[in-house]
């Protein structure tokens, strides 16, 4: 199975804080493409984390045109 899937994907960024995952769960679909420029989270003030929205696996950089992990290409 390694269909792609028809549109592209994001960077996104994620709080590790477990209490901040349903926060995060219930965020609005539209508005998930502005997470990608949050720097902290906006419920515990935490750095957040950069993951691929597929596989959702950590990146490192969010100049990365494709995923390392799953080699999907980013929209920027
Ligand atoms: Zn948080
Ligand atoms: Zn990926």
């Amino acid at each position: 199975m390694s269909e792609k899937p028809p549109v592209k994907v994001k960077l996104e960024k994620i709080c590790l804080d477990n209490e901040c995952a349903e926060f995060w769960n219930k965020f609005p679909p539209e508005l998930i493409k502005f997470t990608a420029e949050f720097i902290y989270c906006p419920y515990c003030a935490e750095e957040l984390h950069l993951q691929c929205s597929v596989c959702k696996e950590s990146l490192s950089s969010r100049d990365f045109k494709f995923c390392p992990w799953c080699g999907t290409e980013f929209e920027r």
